[in-house]
C-alpha cells in the first residue's frame, strides 16, 4: 500500500484549493481505513460526506499536497465527532448509582469491577450490586471480583427482581459503608423487548445518575445497532468501550458516538481489573487511522504545517518586525525541539534571560513562566512592550500567577533579544535561523 500511496499523492501535487477532484484519491483512503477498522458502513458514509463538504474549497497549505491537506481535516475531525473528553462521573458526595448496562459478553461485570477499583483510587467508596439474576454463576463472578478490589458485593440470593434487589442495595448502602453503587446488570446474546423493559424500568425507578452503556469494540458493526437499542430504551449518560487491546481496531468507538452522542468514558484494555483507561479520542483517531497507515502523512503534514509556520515568521522577522508574540512562538517551537538545554544555546539572550528568571536548572519551568507571562498580556502589549507600566506590570503578573519583577526582567531582556533577532535576520544569517526555527 505504500508506495502506490505515495506515488497516488504525488501525481495529485496540484496547488491551490481542495476540490472534488484532487480530494477524490484521499477520500477513497480515508474511506478505505474506516471500513478496516470495523466503523459500520453508514457512518462511514455520513463521515466521508461530512468531511468533503467540511473541506470543500479550503486553501491547501504551500508545502502540502491536497492529500495531505485533506487527511489532516479528516483526523481533526475524527477527533472532533469522538469527543469532547468528559472524565467527569458527576458523583454526589452524598451517595451516587452507576448502573452499567449492554449485551451479554460485553464486559459489564468486568467493567463493575474495573470502575469501582477507579472509583476507590479517587477516595470514593464503591459496592457493587448483582442486579443480574439471569445467569447463577454471574453473582459468583461479581463475587470474586469484590473480593479481589476489596470492594462490598450486594447480593440476594434467590431473588427474582432486580429492580427490588437493587432499591434493597441502595437501602444498605450506608450501613455497607458505601458511596457509589455500581448497579451490574443482566444482558442477552441479543436486543430483546424483555431485556430493554426491565433496564428501563431499573433507570425509571431506580433514577442512577449515571446509565453507562458497556460496548465490545470487537463487535464493530454490530455495536451500531444495539447501541441504537439501548439509546432508545434508555437515557444513557456515556459509553465504556471494551476490549481495546488484541486486535480490535476502535472503529466501534466512531460509530457508537456517533449514534448516542453521548460521550464515551472509558476504554477497557484487559480482564485485570486495573485495564480501565479514560478515553482519548486523540489515541483511537490515531489508531483508526493508522490502520490505513494514513497516519505517517498526517504526522508529516503537521511538521510541514510547522515548518511552514516558521518560514511565514522568518519573512517577517527580515521585515524587521519581531514582537513578544513572535517571542511566544519562537519558545513554543523551542519546547517542541527536544532538549532543552542545547536548543538555548542556540538563541541569543536565552540562557542570559533563563538565568535572570532564577531558573537555571529548570528549563521546562521557566519556558512556561515566560510563555504565561506573555499570555497574559493584551495583544497590544506583546506588540509594543514599552507600554507595559507598573500597573500594567502589576496585572500581568497577577494573571501569570508570577512576581511584577518577573514580568519587567522579561520586558527588559527581551529587548537585546529582539535586536539580535533583527541583525541576525537582516545579516541573513540564514544557517543559524534555519538551525533555530527547524
Ligand atoms: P458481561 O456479560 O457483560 O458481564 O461480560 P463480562 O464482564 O463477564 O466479560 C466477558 C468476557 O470479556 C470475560 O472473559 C472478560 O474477562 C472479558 N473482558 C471484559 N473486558 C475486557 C477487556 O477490556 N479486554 C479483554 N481482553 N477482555 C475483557
Ligand atoms: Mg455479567
Amino acid at each position: 500500500l505504500q508506495a502506490g500511496l505515495y506515488e497516488a499523492i504525488r501525481t495529485l501535487a496540484g496547488q491551490g484549493k481542495l476540490t472534488e477532484s484532487n480530494m477524490r484519491e484521499g477520500l477513497r483512503l480515508v474511506q478505505q481505513a474506516l471500513l478496516e477498522a470495523d466503523v459500520s458502513l453508514p457512518v462511514v458514509k455520513a463521515f466521508i460526506e461530512k468531511v468533503s463538504q467540511e473541506a470543500l474549497g479550503e486553501r491547501v497549505m504551500r508545502s502540502l499536497r491536497p492529500t495531505q491537506q485533506l487527511l489532516t481535516i479528516v483526523y481533526e475531525q475524527l477527533v472532533a465527532l469522538m469527543g469532547p473528553v468528559d472524565h467527569d462521573l458527576h458523583l454526589k458526595p452524598s451517595g451516587s448509582t452507576i448502573m452499567l448496562c449492554g449485551l451479554q459478553g460485553s464486559g459489564k461485570t468486568t467493567t463493575a469491577a474495573k470502575l469501582g477499583r477507579y472509583l476507590q483510587q479517587r477516595g470514593y467508596k464503591p459496592m457493587l450490586v448483582a442486579a443480574d439474576l439471569q445467569r447463577p454463576a454471574a453473582i459468583e463472578q461479581l463475587q470474586i471480583l469484590g473480593e479481589k478490589i476489596g470492594a462490598p458485593v450486594y447480593v440476594e440470593k434467590g431473588a427474582t427482581d432486580p429492580l427490588v434487589v437493587c432499591r434493597n442495595a441502595l437501602r444498605q448502602m450506608p450501613a455497607l459503608g458505601a458511596n457509589v453503587a455500581i448497579l451490574d446488570t443482566a444482558g442477552r446474546l441479543h436486543v430483546d423487548q424483555a431485556l430493554m423493559n426491565q433496564l428501563a424500568a431499573i433507570d425509571r425507578l431506580i433514577q442512577p445518575d449515571q446509565v453507562y452503556l458497556v460496548v465490545d469494540a470487537m463487535t464493530g458493526q454490530d455495536a451500531v445497532n444495539s447501541a441504537r437499542a439501548f439509546h432508545e430504551a434508555l437515557t444513557l449518560n456515556g459509553v465504556i468501550l471494551t476490549k481495546l487491546d488484541g486486535d480490535a481496531r476502535g472503529g466501534a468507538a466512531l460509530s457508537v458516538k456517533y449514534v448516542t452522542g453521548v460521550p464515551i468514558k472509558f476504554i477497557g484494555t484487559g480482564e485485570g481489573t486495573d485495564a480501565l483507561e479514560e478515553f482519548h479520542p486523540e489515541r483511537i483517531a490515531s489508531r483508526i487511522l493508522g490502520q490505513g497507515d494514513l497516519m505517517t502523512l498526517i504526522e508529516q503534514a503537521r511538521q510541514k504545517i510547522d515548518q511552514e509556520e516558521a518560514l511565514r515568521q522568518q519573512e517577517r522577522l527580515q521585515k524587521g518586525e519581531f514582537t513578544l508574540e513572535d517571542f511566544r512562538r519562537l519558545l513554543e517551537q523551542t519546547t517542541r525541539l527536544g532538549p532543552l538545554n542545547q536548543v538555548i544555546q542556540l538563541v541569543p539572550g536565552m540562557s542570559q534571560l533563563l538565568q535572570d528568571m532564577g531558573d537555571e536548572v529548570d528549563t521546562d519551568r521557566a519556558f512556561r513562566r515566560l510563555c504565561g507571562i506573555i499570555d497574559s498580556m493584551t495583544p497590544e502589549e506583546r506588540r509594543k512592550p514599552e507600554i507595559i507600566d507598573l500597573s500594567r506590570r502589576r496585572r500581568i503578573a497577577a494573571g501569570a500567577g508570577v512576581k511584577p519583577q518577573e514580568v519587567a526582567e522579561l520586558v527588559r531582556l527581551f529587548e537585546p533579544i529582539s535586536q539580535i533577532m533583527r541583525e541576525m535576520a537582516s545579516q541573513g544569517l540564514r544557517g543559524r535561523m534555519q538551525m533555530m526555527y527547524q
